[in-house]
């Protein structure tokens, strides 16, 4: 070792021993909190700490922390340019670092580089898209959100943070929280619902569950709430594309998830695609800085999405690399993620006085402290002892998909089958190992899951004859009908037909938007020749999106919406086909008719001509001869589809029936500031143990604006076996009730409201109203 590198080296241990030193006491503090980031982030010993570290950097060695590197990117012959750049400190990080590289031990060999070789040792931060699982792959968010079940999610995201640490992978790119409300849009799949209390909810589920108790833990996976902001509102559900999103709505609808996320402790923030108003997230200063920092004290960092720095420019929104590293620094981006936009520019910016020193230094404290925060300068190593798809994952893998498969036709219980029937198992989705997982997998493979008809001859055993297996198709977008003549030949052997339908994983997910959303393929074809032959079939869906069943519905006596299910999709299908498990899942996202009736979302406006079912006359039943205007009637409707969509948001049948009885409000007068509390029993009037989630919903009956004709305030799951009954209690802060006024002031009206505790968004059978007074 020569004389420089010996010093450096020197240097790195003193320093080591400063941060450890302080390190120790913040943890303990840190275990007596819930939130044990944000306690962390208000240690001032830790500022001191970072106040240390920046003393010695050199301006580069800043700029460079900003800057988040794509390992992919490099080519092998280019290594050592990159360890250069990493030992001068011009690299915070990297992404997409792959595991089953040639060199499996890559992290830590590149890590080495910085925390031995650089002067000040700083680590870098290893970030992935662990978004539903790491080799243990789970449904996908949305199939996840159907559970309704904030524990499940926080365990599949432990398990995910686990296996993903144990390969070296300390940060990931979720929750995405985005609002999914419109299902044309591909990544609707990676979203956790369209609705603001069931996304809040579930996305501070996943912190918990990615970050564990401790951040600093090796096994704690740092996560980050995306895409910042409205997303999930891009014009036709076209990825990237423009949103055009009201003040109110914005704050109301599309924040809130944010809000509830970086509560819940996440460390970090990732800046959308997408320009919000006419400006691209990535250098959205109201967002990033007047929102995030100012007004909810955010103390983590903004990482823009992938070259999102760059894509200003194709906006239209900056000249070049200078002008966009300027206003998304200036804006509040602290690291830029693939592009070397800041990296490039920032030293001349900053001596021209364009963006000033302190802006650095506030974007280096941030990253610095959310470092120290995940122990990365005491643990920069994985422990290497990779731990993948223990059976105990397995097993957290298989109840998720259980959960969130959601039953929405059920025609003289088709479902649950039996051992003793004949089951044509037909379709392009019924043996599918790789489509299963879904979308945005990196580590997980075809080989390591566990598909559908090894699970049926290992439950049925000697019985396993009554299976007739033909694809029929060879896959979702298939027109090829040679496979037909099968299908049918394994139909007619068969007492029922479960057709196991769809889309493939391809057709959700980034950039993967469509516009018609019914079965693609020669799919519908199929099922028509099936219906022909008079039997009972059972429509089994798995896709990233709900799929419209104009001319398809009306010819199933079944229908289950399985989503993409994961590792375990066989062996949960089996046990829900078969009855071992009640399905309890609901629907986290409207299923529209058609894309004709997009939007569609239950938190819509009254308007001043609500639609009902008797107040318009149906297209087909417009009499030829009307010639005066108003006589088919005046309402907001669509004649064609009418005014509900297929399935209402929260709809979910069981194979038990539940009765809803005795709601009981404790006060029908509440003052600001009060809490109510909400009483109902719930009666497993069935024959079978099953879940039911429980949903609770208001309407602020007059506003200073016009408020939603429903909104979720609460839900709960409860299992109840054949004729038990429960009472199920919630409670319902008034501050729950807040929206934001005709001045954007957050603000809680004093009034009336009405209360339903429901199975769904449209059941209306159980309603109470209450006031809040003055
Ligand atoms: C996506 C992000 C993702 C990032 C890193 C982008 O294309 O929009 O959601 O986290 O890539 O892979």
């Amino acid at each position: 070792m020569n004389q420089k590198n010996h010093s450096r080296v020197f240097g790195n241990k003193l320093l080591w021993l400063f941060l450890i030193c302080c390190l120790a006491s913040i943890k303990v503090h840190a275990g007596q909190n819930e939130t044990p980031f944000l306690t962390h982030y208000l240690d001032p010993k830790t500022e001191k700490k970072i106040d240390a570290i920046l003393a010695q950097m050199s301006l580069e060695q800043k700029i460079g922390q900003m800057s988040l590197r794509d390992w992919g990117e490099f080519k092998h012959e280019n290594m050592d340019s990159v360890a250069e750049e990493i030992r001068s400190g011009r690299i915070g990080g990297f992404l997409n670092v792959p595991r089953n590289s040639d060199d499996p031990k890559a992290f830590n060999r590149i890590q080495k580089i910085a925390v031995e070789e650089s002067r000040l040792g700083i680590p870098l931060i290893f970030g992935h898209d662990v978004i539903h699982g790491y080799k243990t792959i789970f449904p996908i968010p949305l199939g996840q959100a159907a559970s309704w079940d904030p524990e499940l999610i926080e365990h599949g995201a432990r398990v995910a943070a686990k296996e993903a640490t144990s390969a070296g992978i300390r940060w990931t790119f979720a929750p995405m929280v985005d609002i999914g409300r419109d299902p044309r849009w591909g990544r609707v799949a990676e979203t956790l619902g369209e609705d603001v209390f069931l996304a809040s909810t579930l996305g501070a589920a996943m912190v918990k569950g990615f970050q564990g108790e401790d951040l600093s833990s090796p096994d704690s996976l740092a996560a980050c709430a995306k895409h910042f902001a409205g997303y999930g509102g891009v014009e036709g559900g076209r990825d990237y594309n423009t949103a055009n999103i009201p003040m109110r709505q914005l704050y109301d609808h599309h924040l809130p998830p944010f809000k509830a996320v970086i509560d819940a402790g996440a460390v970090s923030v990732m800046s959308s695609y997408s320009e919000l108003n006419g400006i691209p997230g990535t250098a959205d200063r109201h967002l990033m800085t007047e929102i995030l920092r100012d007004k909810w004290e955010f103390t983590g960092f903004v990482v823009s999405d992938w070259n999102s720095v760059m894509e200003m420019v194709e906006h239209g929104f900056v000249a070049d690399d200078r002008d966009a590293a300027k206003r998304s620094t200036n804006a509040g981006l602290d690291f830029e993620m693939h592009s070397t936009a800041l990296g490039n520019n920032l030293k001349d910016l900053i001596a021209k006085g364009e963006v000033s020193q302190d802006r650095i230094d506030s974007a280096v404290r941030r990253l610095l402290r959310a470092k120290i925060a995940m122990g990365l300068f005491e643990t920069p190593y994985s422990s290497e002892g990779e731990e993948f798809l223990k059976e105990d994952y397995l097993q957290a893998s298989k109840k998720a998909a259980i959960e969130s498969f959601v039953l929405l036709k059920n025609k003289q219980n088709v479902l649950p089958l039996s051992k003793k029937q004949k089951v044509a198992i037909i379709g392009p989705l019924a043996e599918v190992p790789y489509q299963q997982l879904g979308t945005w997998i990196y580590e997980g493979e075809a080989k390591d899951s566990h598909t559908l008809l090894p699970a049926l001859n290992s439950y049925l055993g000697k019985m396993k004859g009554n299976i007739n297996y033909a694809q029929g198709l060879p896959y979702s977008r298939s027109t090829d009908t040679k496979g037909f003549k099968k299908a049918i030949k394994a139909a007619k052997k068969s007492d029922v037909i479960v057709f196991f339908g769809g889309e493939e994983a391809i057709l959700t997910g980034e950039g993967h938007s469509r516009g018609d959303m019914s079965l693609p393929g020669a799919q519908q074809l199929l099922l028509d020749e099936l219906a022909k032959l008079n039997k009972p079939i059972v429509l089994v869906l798995l896709s990233g999106r709900p799929n419209t069943l104009e001319g398809v519905l009306d010819k199933v006596d079944g229908l289950m919406m399985a989503w993409h299910p994961g590792t375990m999709a066989g062996p949960a299908l089996v046990d829900v086909l078969y009855g071992e498990q009640s399905p309890s899942g609901k629907l986290p996202i409207t299923w529209p008719k058609s894309s004709g009736q997009l939007p569609v979302y239950y938190d819509h406006k009254a308007t001043g001509r609500p639609p009902a079912d008797d107040n318009y006359t149906r297209i087909q039943e417009i009499d030829p001869a009307v010639t005066w205007q108003h006589d088919p009637g005046n309402s907001s409707n669509h004649l064609d589809y009418g005014h509900r969509p297929e399935f209402p948001f929260g709809y979910g049948l069981s194979y038990t029936d539940f009765k809803y009885s005795g709601l009981k409000l404790d006060s029908q007068k509440l003052l600001v500031g009060d809490t109510l509390n909400v009483s109902i029993q719930i009666k497993n009037t069935g024959r079978r143990t099953a879940t039911e989630v429980v949903q609770l919903y208001v309407r602020d009956l007059v506003g200073d604006v016009t408020r939603p004709v429903k909104e979720l305030k609460a839900f709960d799951r409860v299992t109840l076996s054949p004729g038990q009954m429960k009472t199920v209690e919630f409670e319902l802060d008034t501050a729950t009730l807040s929206f934001h006024n005709q001045e954007l002031e957050k603000t809680v009206e004093p009034g009336r409201f009405k209360l339903w505790v429901s199975r769904h968004s449209q059941d209306e059978e159980n309603a109470s109203e209450f006031d809040i007074i003055e």
